[in-house]
């Protein structure tokens, strides 16, 4: 099944369900996952500097720290000359691609979102800006790529509308979220989608149609990371995602889309304390530490326990390089774009 899922990148749904449910497979998927990644990227791991801008959130996310109806959560926002300052601290630590990640405020006017974006390209015109702000409409995807984004983050969450429905308010929708990336990848963005692992209510059928809804949209970047509690939401009692399934997950990943970057997540990194060289074994090729003012960082709540949230940065650079080195990889400074081609294939 491995072996066939590694040549036509697919398998019907009943043997993905055998993957996906039973750990007999796991030694052969890390295996392939990891021989696949290493033709495709060799050892690098690219590092993606993380600035969370804001944690303000008009949206009401069943499973999110940030969730508006958190009362509790203490609220900031960075401004522009804030996040120049990170990206400054970033780029001398050898960061070449920036990514902004924040709640939906819309204090972040299309204008200010785009300043902010030039900016930054006037300064780094060698970086690639990442933009990860959620649901927007076409126009605004339109202007922040015509400042200068090139990428854009936005996690479908889960592919199926019931379960969707399970994790947000009936005014949040798939069908919107769906749209948003079609939008994205039509104006030309380097899209990355992903689905959290282990969220309430989800099933094995869920997860499949994770991986259909991906096969269709073709992102370059998937991000997938284990849901964790956070103790002020809806969802503060439930269980998490477990690592076993996590890592499978990314191994599986790695086989259906052999081209895709795909980062050891903070989560994976929450969860268990090698969580993040667990990952890269089993395929991921991507980190992301955190850029943002250690003043900001505990604020960034999107879980219980998060890591990383009281070094300075170059703290975090050192200390990933480290562990990317301990897993037998290398942390490369290069932009890091999707590979188009295999190795293989020139
Ligand atoms: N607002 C933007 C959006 O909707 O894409 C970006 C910020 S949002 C907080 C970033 C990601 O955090 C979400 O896509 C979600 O998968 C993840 N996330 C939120 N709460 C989480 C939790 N409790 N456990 C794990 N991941 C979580």
């Amino acid at each position: 099944m491995i072996e066939e899922l590694r040549r036509d990148r697919n398998l019907p749904d009943a043997a993905l369900r055998k993957l996906i449910e039973c750990a007999d497979y796991d030694e052969g998927l890390f295996h392939h996952a990891d021989e696949v990644r290493r033709e495709y990227y060799g050892t690098d791991v690219y590092i993606r500097g993380l600035i969370e801008l804001t944690n303000y959130c008009k949206n009401d996310c069943y499973y999110c720290g940030i969730r508006r109806s958190n009362a509790q959560a203490v609220r900031y926002r960075l401004n522009k000359e804030d996040i120049l300052e990170c990206c400054r601290e970033g780029y001398a630590l050898g960061f070449r691609t920036f990514v902004l990640q924040g709640g939906e405020d819309g204090f972040y006017t299309d204008k200010i979102v785009c300043d902010i974006v030039s900016a930054i390209r006037e300064n780094y015109p060698d970086c690639a800006i990442t933009l990860s702000l959620g649901e927007k409409n076409r126009e605004s995807y339109l202007a922040f790529f015509e400042a200068g984004a090139d990428r854009y983050l936005l996690r479908h969450e889960t592919a199926d509308e019931e379960h969707y429905q399970k994790l947000h308010p009936s005014a949040q929708k798939l069908s919107v979220r769906k749209q948003c990336l079609w939008d994205l990848k039509k104006i030309g963005y380097q899209v990355g989608s992903g689905f959290m692992v282990g969220s309430p209510y989800q099933t094995t059928e869920n997860l499949i149609a994770d991986l259909r809804f991906l096969q269709e949209l073709m992102p370059a970047m998937i991000g997938i990371g284990p849901f964790i509690p956070h103790h002020q939401t809806p969802f503060a009692t439930c269980a998490g995602g477990t690592l076993a399934l996590s890592l499978r997950m990314v191994a599986i990943l790695r086989l259906m889309f052999p081209y895709a970057l795909i980062p050891a997540t903070t989560a994976l990194g929450t969860i268990h304390p090698q969580g993040r060289e667990l990952g890269l074994k089993a395929g991921a090729n991507v980190v992301m530490p955190n850029l943002s003012p250690v003043k900001v960082r505990k604020l960034y709540e999107l879980y219980d326990n998060k890591i990383c949230t009281g070094e300075e940065s170059a703290e975090c650079r050192g200390c990933l390089e480290r562990r990317v080195a301990s897993a037998g990889y290398r942390i490369v400074t290069a932009r890091g774009d999707v590979a188009c081609k295999s190795r293989r294939e020139g």
